[in-house]
């Protein structure tokens, strides 16, 4: 068993409690209205939840501890763990390339819970392929004029500021992006249509157009040309935020099928009695026991060194999310019938799952980072 240190284990206690008297009984309304949960946002930021994620405090666990707050918030509602999950996705180019006025105004608004973070990568042509995007960045003077389309950004429509990564050199180039801090508010900033979603309902996805939008060079992060690094070195920190939803995911559709198996009767006996349904129940629980120490170790690295390990991120995104994936296909199964109701949670949990295994890189682009490095990697 993967044992926490004190303090982090007093937290998950406390974040665990927060999670289910707060936002657990609310879950399967906001996935039936996919209305924003913008109370529990303000709860969030008001416990200090969104600075752990927008500004925490510097230490060796830091990213161990928002991991545990994140599974615990994706236990009780994958929808509402996208509250400081997109947020975090917007911060972090802003904690590991901002300047000082950057990091002043933008961690410290999502903090305390007045501004939302979003991040602005993919295009209706540029997914997985990154470097075909195509919105594009001209210097005018002292500023930049930024024209384009973004698709599929993660509640793009809250006050804030959304990180947008723009074409400022030739393609191909590996200096070819840039990426600008934008306010939403920013005239010729148009959201175009919102995404009609599988799961994650609740949690709001927008298409928008930037028509001539005019940012000075105090918005960019980075340098001009640093907008691919600062795209991939912020997924690697996050990528381990999105297995440790994953991993709540998978725990709550485990717990309930668990339940189920211990209550339902067939033939004289319980469910989990039954050798088939008792293996299903064992695969769950084994994978996820593995997916845990994945997220956790990738997580731990994190706070070791500024990157952590790019094999342990992707390693620990595609398990868990695979695990994710598999235990709520399972947990489905295990309730029969009932699996298929949406009176019961596990098939949301099935809906919501499904969604870990594509954003922040799909797993087949994760299995991709990882057979590259293997290719130079020692033996072992
Ligand atoms: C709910 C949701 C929220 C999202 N939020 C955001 C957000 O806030 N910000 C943001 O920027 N993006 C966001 N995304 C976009 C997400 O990151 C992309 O959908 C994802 O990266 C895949 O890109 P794509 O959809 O263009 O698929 P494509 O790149 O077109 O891929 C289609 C399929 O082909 C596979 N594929 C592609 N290339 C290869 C290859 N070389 N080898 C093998 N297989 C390949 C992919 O794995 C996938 O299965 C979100 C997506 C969803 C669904």
């Amino acid at each position: 068993m993967f044992t926490l240190p004190p303090e982090l284990e007093a937290f998950q206690t406390r974040i665990r409690t927060f999670a289910r008297e707060k936002i657990a009984p609310q879950a399967a309304q906001i996935d039936r209205t996919a209305e924003y949960p913008k109370a529990i946002h303000h709860l969030l930021a008001g416990e200090g939840f969104m600075r752990m994620v927008s500004n925490p405090e510097p230490g060796p666990t830091r990213f161990l501890a928002r991991a545990i707050l994140i599974e615990e918030v994706a236990y009780a509602s994958a929808a509402v763990s996208m509250i400081p999950m997109v947020n975090e996705l917007g911060c972090t180019p802003v904690q590991l390339f901002g300047t000082q006025d950057q990091k002043a105004h933008v961690l410290e608004g999502v903090a305390n819970g007045t501004m939302f973070a979003s991040y602005g990568l993919t295009e209706p042509q540029a997914g997985s392929d990154v470097a075909a995007l195509q919105c594009r960045a001209e210097k005018a003077g002292e500023d930049w004029i930024i024209n384009g389309e973004k698709s599929w950004i993660c509640n793009v429509r809250q006050p804030g500021v959304c990180v947008v990564f723009a074409r400022t050199g030739v393609q191909g180039a590996r200096d070819a992006l840039t990426a600008f801090l934008v306010p939403t508010d920013a005239r010729g900033f148009e959201i175009t249509g919102a995404e009609p979603t599988l799961g994650l309902r609740g949690s709001p996805t927008f298409n928008f157009q930037l028509n001539g939008v005019r940012v000075s060079s105090a918005q960019i992060l980075g340098r001009p040309g640093d907008g691919f690094r600062v795209a991939m070195m912020t997924l690697n920190h996050t990528r381990p935020a999105v297995a440790a939803q994953a991993l709540g995911i998978a725990r709550a559709a485990y717990d309930a099928a668990r339940h189920h198996a211990c209550t339902r009767k067939t033939f004289g006996q319980l469910l989990i009695e039954h050798q088939a349904v008792g293996f299903m129940l064992a695969d769950m629980h084994m994978r996820i026991r593995a997916a845990r120490h994945l997220v956790y170790e990738a997580n731990l690295l994190l706070g070791e060194k500024t990157g952590g390990d790019p094999v342990a991120s992707s390693t620990a995104k595609c398990f868990a999310s695979d695990t994710a994936m598999q235990v709520a296909v399972d947990a489905v199964q295990i309730f029969g019938g009932d699996g298929y109701s949406t009176n019961h949670p596990v098939e949301r949990f099935f809906r919501d799952a499904k969604v870990t295994q594509i954003y922040e890189g799909t797993n087949q682009i994760q299995r991709m980072v990882i057979a590259r490095r293997l290719a130079t990697a020692e033996p072992g």
